[in-house]
C-alpha cells in the first residue's frame, strides 16, 4: 500500500472519435486546449499533496503535448513517481514526444490496438501498423525506458495469424508493457448501434485471449491483471492503485476520483469544467472500498486477495474447479485458466459468501 494517492487527469480532445468508443472526448479541440489546460492547472491548486502517480488518459493526451510542462510544474510529486501519457500513433510524432519526456512524463503508452492495417481500417483509427512501430520506436529514441502499447482482441475479422503477428512484431520492439482489452458494443457508439458484421463471438474472444496469454508469456510478459501483461518491474504502478482499492484523484470531465473516502466524478462538459473555479463533482459513492468491492478489485489481478478476503469463500471455493484457482502464501487468486471466467468465480463466491 503506497502512502501516496494516485492523479488521473483526463484530456477529452480526440482528432476524430472512433466508431466504438464510448470515452469522453470531443473532436472539436481546436481553440479550447489552453484554457482546458489553465482550468487543470486551477484545479490542482486544490490538492497541494504529493503525488507518486501521474496518469495522462483520454482522448488523445499527445494533443497537449505543449501545456504538459505547465501542468506538470502545478504537480507535486513524490520521489520516484511514475508518469504516463497514453500517445496516439496518428498523430504524436518525435517533437512531442521529447517534449512529454522533458516535461517529466517518464512511461508511455501507445495505442496501438494491432499492427494489421486491415483490422485498424475496420477499428476506424487514423493511423496504420506502420505509423504504430515507429511511434515506439521514437518514444525510445526520445528517452523513454517504460513503453506499453495497448491491443484490441476482437477486432472484426482478427484471426489466430493475424493476432499471432501483431503480437510477434511488437515483442521485438522496445516495449515493457501489453495491455490486451476485448472489443466490446457500447450502445451509444456507432459499433453498438450497427455492429460490424464480423465481429467475434464469444468463442472466438476466448480463443484469441488464450493465444494473447501465451504468447506474452512466452516473450516474457507475464500476466498481472486480466487485460495486463508486464516484464518483471515494469506493471503500471497508477492503475494497480485502482485494482488494490488505493485512493486516486481525477482532474477533467468524466473523470472519477476515490479521495478521502469517497467516490466522485466530474461532470461530461468540458465547457463547464473551462468555466468553474471548482470543477464540478457528483458524489457517486459515499462508502466505497467495502468487502465485495476489494474482493472484485483484488481478484483481477495474478497478486489475488489476502486471508481476511477469502475466509468467508472457503465452503464456496469447493464449487469451483481446481485448475480455475491457487491459494498460496496466505492468499487465493485466479490463474491464467481462470481469469477467462473471472465473472462466473466473483459472482459464484459473493454468492455463497459465510459470515
Ligand atoms: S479510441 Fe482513443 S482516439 Fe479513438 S475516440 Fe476513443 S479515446 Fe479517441
Amino acid at each position: 500500500m503506497s502512502d501516496f494517492r494516485g492523479l488521473y487527469i483526463h484530456v477529452p480532445f480526440c482528432v476524430r472519435k472512433c466508431p466504438y468508443c464510448d470515452f469522453y472526448s470531443t473532436a472539436e479541440c481546436g481553440d479550447l486546449r489552453a484554457d482546458y489546460a489553465a482550468a487543470v492547472v486551477r484545479n490542482l491548486r486544490e490538492y497541494p499533496e504529493q503525488f507518486d502517480t501521474v496518469y495522462f488518459g483520454g482522448g488523445t493526451p499527445n494533443l497537449i503535448a505543449e501545456h504538459m510542462p505547465g501542468i506538470l510544474r502545478a504537480v507535486s510529486t513524490a520521489p520516484g513517481a511514475e508518469i504516463s501519457a497514453e500517445c496516439n500513433p496518428a498523430t504524436a510524432t518525435l517533437e512531442t514526444l521529447r517534449i512529454m519526456r522533458e516535461a517529466g512524463v517518464n512511461r508511455i503508452s501507445v495505442g496501438v490496438q494491432s499492427l494489421q492495417d486491415n483490422e485498424l481500417k475496420k477499428l476506424g483509427r487514423l493511423h496504420n501498423a506502420a505509423q504504430a512501430e515507429e511511434l515506439i520506436l521514437q518514444a525510445r529514441q526520445a528517452g523513454f525506458d517504460s513503453i506499453s502499447a495497448d491491443i484490441m482482441l476482437g477486432v472484426p475479422g482478427q484471426t489466430a495469424d493475424s493476432l499471432t503477428d501483431t503480437l510477434e512484431r511488437l515483442a521485438k520492439l522496445p516495449i515493457q508493457h501489453i495491455s490486451a482489452y476485448m472489443l466490446t458494443l457500447e450502445p451509444a457508439t456507432p459499433f453498438g448501434k450497427s455492429p460490424p458484421a464480423d465481429m467475434a463471438d464469444d468463442d472466438t474472444m476466448a480463443d484469441l485471449y488464450a493465444l494473447c496469454q501465451r504468447l506474452c508469456g512466452e516473450r516474457g510478459f507475464h500476466q498481472y491483471e486480466i487485460s495486463n501483461f508486464a516484464r518483471e518491474g515494469f506493471e503500471c504502478r497508477h492503475n494497480l492503485k485502482y485494482w488494490r482499492d488505493e485512493e486516486y484523484l481525477g482532474i477533467g470531465p468524466a473523470a472519477h476520483s476515490f479521495y478521502a473516502g469517497k467516490r466522485f466524478a466530474v461532470r461530461r462538459d468540458i465547457e463547464a469544467f473551462i468555466r468553474s473555479e471548482r470543477q464540478p463533482v457528483e458524489i457517486t459513492d459515499d462508502s466505497p472500498g467495502d468487502f465485495d468491492e476489494r474482493v472484485m478489485m483484488g481478484l483481477r489481478l495474478s497478486e489475488g486477495i489476502p486471508e481476511e478476503l477469502y475466509k468467508p469463500f472457503e465452503k464456496a471455493l469447493k464449487l469451483i474447479p481446481g485448475e480455475y484457482y491457487r491459494l498460496e502464501g496466505g492468499r487465493l487468486s485466479l490463474t491464467g485458466k481462470g481469469f477467462p471466467v473471472y465473472n462466473y468465480i466473483v459472482s459464484l463466491l459473493l454468492a455463497h459468501k459465510e459470515d
